[in-house]
């Protein structure tokens, strides 16, 4: 059984649209994938489609971002209702905010002499729901000022380089409570990655699991094998699952390929077991308010 459990199309900032991207994963020979594109679940129809014709099985899921005291942390939320209204208008927030950002990159870009406009960026976004740096990065490619999207973040787009913009995020606790409500679990993408090592420490951990964190991505290209082996034993030691992911973005990203990290079967499992509960909590209390059935998300296997 290999399961992927992180992947981005070109509905965020990958490169293969839903439907290529389940073929690709079929194609390496993965039993499961999920597709979670940035702040948005509008892939979700088209990869669940094709997993179906292909035979693989499917879990839908986002990639929010969160901030945590200061700190940009990713956190993956699976099987969550993308309409249930609070989840919704924090989706919207995040993406207004980066559709807001994108003309302050644009201005600081051009203090630097580099000028190119919100329309070039849009036309290498393509379909893209989720509008992000890495759109900008594509674009300065494009117009010959980087060889490739690492140096655009190396020089230009990462934290303290002279072009980055801080945008809104949701606060990581609040996001939770939200995914939660929305039926669906969360799971920390790659904790030890870039600024999240310094504000996830193993109390951190331990209280987010209180308020309802169902796993921790322990398996991924950003963090070492001893990394890995840290964030198994704390999952272990606070009963939360662990996963592995490719956090695959077609050519978008180098040495990211699909499935070069997996999640063990138990994981899965244990995963798809807290899924199943977090939806039918969510619908009871729904229902508590609600008369309507709310809409349920299949996970295709
Ligand atoms: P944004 O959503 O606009 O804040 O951009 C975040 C995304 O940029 C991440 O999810 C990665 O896909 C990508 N990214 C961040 N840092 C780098 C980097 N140093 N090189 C290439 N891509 C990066
Ligand atoms: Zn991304
Ligand atoms: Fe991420
Ligand atoms: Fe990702």
């Amino acid at each position: 059984m290999r399961a992927d459990l992180h992947t981005h199309s070109h509905r965020s900032d990958g490169s293969d649209s839903p439907a290529e991207l389940v073929r690709a994963a079929a194609a390496a020979h993965l039993d499961v994938v999920a597709l979670t594109d940035h702040d948005s679940a509008v892939g979700w129809p088209e990869a669940a489609a094709t997993a179906r014709e292909v035979g693989i099985g499917f879990v839908p899921g986002i990639e929010i971002s969160c901030s945590l005291r200061g700190v940009g942390v990713h956190l993956l939320a699976y099987g969550v209702d993308p309409t249930h209204p609070g989840l919704a208008a924090e989706l919207m927030r995040g993406l207004e905010s980066r559709g807001q950002r994108l003309p302050a990159i644009l201005a600081r870009l051009k203090e630097l002499g580099i000028d190119i406009g919100a329309e070039a960026v849009r036309a290498v976004a393509g379909p893209a729901a989720a509008l992000g740096r890495p759109h900008v990065a594509d674009a300065l490619v494009a117009a010959g000022e980087v060889a490739d999207r690492s140096e655009a973040f190396d020089r230009l787009l990462s934290p303290g380089r002279p072009a980055y913009v801080l945008r809104r995020a949701a606060p990581l606790r609040e996001a939770i409570a939200l995914v939660a409500a929305a039926g669906g679990v969360s799971v920390l993408a790659h904790p030890f990655a870039r600024g999240g090592r310094r504000v996830l420490t193993p109390d951190a951990v331990r209280a987010l699991a209180a308020d309802g964190l169902t796993g921790l991505e322990a398996w991924h290209q950003d963090q070492s094998a001893a990394d890995a082996r840290r964030l198994v034993a704390l999952a272990d030691d606070l009963d939360l699952v662990a996963t592995g992911s490719s956090d695959y973005h077609g050519t978008g990203k180098l040495d990211h390929d699909l499935g070069c990290h997996t999640t063990p079967a138990a994981q899965l499992d244990r995963l798809l077991v807290a899924m199943a509960a977090a939806a039918t909590a969510a619908s009871r209390a729904d229902q508590a308010v609600m008369p309507e059935p709310p809409v349920g998300i299949a996970v295709v296997r």
